[in-house]
This record gives C-alpha cells, sequence and structure tokens, in this order.
C-alpha cells in the first residue's frame, strides 16, 4: 500500500522551509543582482549562507557530505516549499545541475573524489557544471550522436570537442565541471563515453560565448565551450571508462522528478497571486474569478497542481522503494513539465497586463518553465521511448 503521511519530522522540516523562504527569501526577489544571464554569484552565496544560518542546506545530500539525508519523498516536500519563491533552490542549494551532480558523485564517485568535490558542493562552497550536449548534429536528444572525444594517452586522457547549452559554467563560483566525452584507446579503439572529473579553472576549456535564452534562472547562464586539449589525469575519471551513458541514467531518474518537485513549487505560488488576483480586481460588476472564464481556469489550475503533486509523490515512492523509475520518472516529467506549464500559462491570463509584467513572479516563471519541456529529454522523445515500449509490451 501507498502511503504519502509524512513523518513528524518531516512535516516540521517542511514547515521549517516554507516559513524560511517566506520571511527571509521572498524580500530578496528584487534584488539588483539578476539579469538576462542570470543571478550573480555573490547573491547566490548571500542566499546560501541564510540557508545555512537557518540549517537547511542541500537537504538531499548524505548526512556524511554535509547534506540533511532526506530521500525522494522528502525531498518532495521541502522541494516543493523551497521554491515557493524563484530564489529558494539557490538558497537551499537545491538548484539544477548541482543537485544532480550531488547524487551522482554520491552513487558513482570514490571516496577521495567526494572529498575533493561532493563535500565543498554540499556545503555550497561551490558549484559545478554537467557538460553532455553538442551543437552541430553533436549529442541532445540522442547522446549516441556525441563528438566529443577524450584520448587515452597513457597516464590521463585527453579531451577534445565542443559543446553548448552548457548551465553554470559563464560565473565564478565553479568548482567541478563534469565533462562526458566518447572514449577512445591509445589505439584509436572506441569504448563508450565516459564522464571526467575537471576542477573549476581548466587549461585548453574556453568559454566561446553566453547564450542569450529565454530563462534568467541559472547563475552563470547557459553556455557554448570548446576543449582544446583539456588533459584530464586518469583517476579524475568517474566510476568507470565505458560506462558514461548508465552513469548519465543513475542521475536522470531522480534529477527529472526534482525538476517537478521545484516548478511545482514556483506553480502554486503563480497560483496563490492569479487567486488573490481574481478576488480583488473587480470589472462588469463582480471579482473577475467570478466570471467562469477566470473561475475556470483556476479551477483547472487546482486539477493540474493536485494531479502533478501526485504523479511526483508516486514516483518519489517508487524510487525510495529502492526501484529505478526510469518509466515513472519519464511519465512524470512529461505530465508535470505540461500540466504547470499549462498553470503558469493561465496565470498570466488571469492577471491580463499585470501578467506580462516583471511586477509579479509570474512573468519570470512563465519565461523560465518553458525549458522544463526540453531539457532532461524533449516531451517527445519521452513519449516516443514509452511508445517504442508499448508497442513491444514491455
Ligand atoms: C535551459 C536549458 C538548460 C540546459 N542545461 C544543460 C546542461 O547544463 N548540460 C547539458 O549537457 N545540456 C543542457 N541542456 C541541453 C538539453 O539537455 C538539450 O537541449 C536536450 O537534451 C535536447 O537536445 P537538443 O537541444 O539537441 O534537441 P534535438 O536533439 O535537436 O531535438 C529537437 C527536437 O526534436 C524532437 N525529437 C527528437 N527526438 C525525437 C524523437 N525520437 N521523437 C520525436 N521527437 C523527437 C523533440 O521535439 C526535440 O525538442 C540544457 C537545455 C536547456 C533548454
Amino acid at each position: 500500500m501507498i502511503d504519502f503521511s509524512p513523518s513528524e519530522d518531516l512535516q516540521a522540516l517542511t514547515k521549517k522551509v516554507a516559513n524560511f523562504v517566506r520571511e527571509e527569501i521572498v524580500p530578496m526577489e528584487n534584488d539588483p543582482r539578476q539579469g538576462p544571464h542570470g543571478p550573480e554569484e555573490s547573491l547566490r552565496q548571500d542566499l546560501v549562507s541564510k540557508g545555512r544560518e537557518a540549517g537547511l542546506l542541500t537537504p538531499h545530500a548524505p548526512v556524511e557530505w554535509g547534506g540533511l539525508g532526506l530521500d525522494n519523498m522528502g525531498n518532495a516536500l521541502v522541494f516543493e516549499a523551497a521554491c515557493y519563491s524563484p530564489l529558494g533552490a539557490l538558497a537551499l542549494n537545491i538548484q539544477a545541475p548541482d543537485e544532480g551532480n550531488v547524487h551522482l558523485l554520491d552513487k558513482v564517485a570514490t571516496d577521495e573524489q567526494k572529498d575533493r568535490w561532493l563535500r565543498p558542493l554540499s556545503e555550497g562552497r561551490i558549484r559545478t557544471v554537467f557538460h553532455m550536449t553538442e551543437p552541430d548534429g553533436g549529442a541532445g536528444s540522442d547522446p549516441s550522436l556525441m563528438k566529443t572525444v577524450a584520448k587515452d594517452d597513457g597516464d590521463s586522457y585527453v579531451i577534445n570537442g565542443r559543446k553548448w547549452l552548457i548551465s553554470g559554467i559563464g560565473a565564478p563560483g565553479v568548482g567541478l565541471n563534469i565533462i562526458m566525452a566518447k572514449t577512445e584507446s591509445v589505439s584509436g579503439e572506441e569504448l563508450g563515453a565516459s564522464m571526467f572529473l575537471l576542477d573549476g579553472d581548466v587549461p585548453g576549456m574556453k568559454i566561446v560565448r553566453t547564450l542569450d535564452t529565454m530563462d534568467s534562472n541559472t547563475v552563470g547562464a547557459h553556455c557554448e565551450v570548446t576543449y582544446d586539449d583539456v588533459r584530464v589525469p586518469k583517476d579524475q575519471i568517474l566510476g568507470e571508462p565505458g560506462k558514461g551513458f548508465r552513469y548519465a541514467q543513475i542521475r536522470l531518474a531522480p534529477a527529472r522528478l526534482t525538476h517537478c518537485m521545484r516548478w511545482l513549487g514556483q506553480a502554486v505560488r503563480c497560483q496563490e497571486i492569479a487567486v488573490d488576483y481574481a478576488r480583488e480586481r473587480v470589472a462588469f460588476g463582480k471579482p473577475i474569478g467570478e466570471h467562469e472564464g477566470v473561475g475556470f481556469q483556476l479551477a483547472d489550475n487546482e486539477t493540474d497542481l493536485h494531479l502533478a503533486r501526485l504523479s511526483t509523490w508516486h514516483c518519489a515512492w517508487i524510487l525510495d522503494q529502492g526501484q529505478k523509475g526510469r518509466r515513472e520518472s519519464s511519465l512524470a516529467k512529461v505530465f508535470v513539465s505540461e500540466a504547470l506549464s499549462r498553470v503558469v500559462d493561465r496565470c498570466v491570463q488571469v492577471l491580463g497586463g499585470l501578467g506580462i509584467t516583471a511586477d509579479t513572479i509570474v512573468e519570470r516563471t512563465y519565461r523560465d518553465i518553458r525549458a522544463f519541456r526540453i531539457y532532461d529529454g524533449p516531451s517527445e522523445v519521452h513519449r516516443w521511448a514509452q511508445a517504442r515500449d508499448i508497442m513491444r509490451g514491455a
């Protein structure tokens, strides 16, 4: 039987997070250290300091590496409460890609690697970057198209190639780059993709450009990067050579789900703002929420929020049972990303002209949430994979 009822400790923690975000983080939402390429690193550090003082930092990381050690159901409640504000994820150190990288390092890295990178990451002292996607026909929805190559050169690998849409790399504070590349032996034999761990400052790695994108919620934005004879000592490979795609799957199922949890929090806030407006704003003799055209949009939002939460919790529960949850996380990712996009879109509509101004967080949420239907697998790719499973009776 599925039991979603949270323990008393978890209820208390969720309440603490909700109060912390409302009292400490919401008042910072108009901090001027935010622009089209995201919040500045100094703002992130101020937010992390607040999260640390409150004892709420990195709730998903294991206790031994500096986190609170929550399971997936715990994350579901706490992440939603934290992301009531667009700055809440930074304050609790649960922003992508750092959040997913914590999980990946915890599951695959050696103790030495964990000490070097997982500990400072969990303590909010560094940010991390995940390099997979490529321009010019390389790795994207289909990662097997990867062109970046890491060649075995004796005691190290040498990486050459180009990637783009690499989040977070365009600002100070990066202490770890996780680079995926096709691996070749000394004799040129293909060994499959591997993951490599490199410090923040990497000789031979260059940011070619910072992309101008419709979202603006990532410290360090999204960049195009080149690797020109980047040398990685062999003890900085993550796990075993050739197992990169398997490790990417370990990272993906929980990472998809935590996107659902975070966006749920922000969509709930948008709905609150829309409901307040619909109660206050009078047109044609009554509050606009009493006109069916508006009231039904608010009702549809409640349905989408409710089902998005159920889908997220169900998948969290499955992962907590020790199952891989690949199929469920894929289903949840498609449904939740599309349901919450509908919610935020309706909120813009209910707010009228106010909805397209930056006077509420609805406008930035509308811009930021669009990419959720693309990253960690576009909706169509998830549907295609599901359809393939259906047709072969899997
Ligand atoms: C905001 C944001 C942040 C990102 N951050 C990172 C990051 O930090 N690191 C990183 O490595 N990458 C990152 N990405 C890249 C992201 O992972 C890719 O955009 C995603 O995997 C899709 O790849 P693509 O952009 O190359 O799209 P393409 O592979 O070119 O696909 C284009 C479209 O084709 C359609 N399509 C593809 N395959 C199928 C199919 N089988 N059936 C039906 N339709 C299909 C889909 O509609 C898809 O949207 C980020 C992307 C965004 C938008």
